[in-house]
């Protein structure tokens, strides 16, 4: 570990922020990436570390076993290129995942 510096906290949102992005986008090229769209009931956004408001949309991104909450701000912003570049494996047919049995 090289970074024993403690930062602002803005560095540290920076560096998670483009983390979860990467992760995000790691996930998304495999084909396994799982988003709902729903009504915030106060969560707070992993990106940009908001409060998202009651009655906003929030996107649930499954990640591995986690779900990382996003706001829409930063999921037009950041994810949506990310996510939407990618085609929908066997929409309308079957999917050749083996993930999908638990
Ligand atoms: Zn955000």
């Amino acid at each position: 570990m090289s970074l024993s510096v403690i930062r602002g906290t803005r560095d540290m949102v920076e560096d998670r922020r483009r983390m979860l992005i990467r992760t995000i986008a790691a996930q998304a090229a495999q084909g396994s990436l799982q988003v709902s769209v729903r009504q915030s009931t106060g969560a707070t956004c992993a990106l940009c570390a908001d409060i998202i408001a009651p009655g906003m949309r929030q996107y649930d991104i499954g990640v591995g076993r986690s779900t990382v909450i996003v706001d829409e701000k930063c999921y037009t912003s950041s994810l949506q290129r990310i996510i939407e570049a990618e085609p929908p494996i066997g929409e309308g047919g079957r999917s050749t995942s083996a993930n999908n049995q638990a």
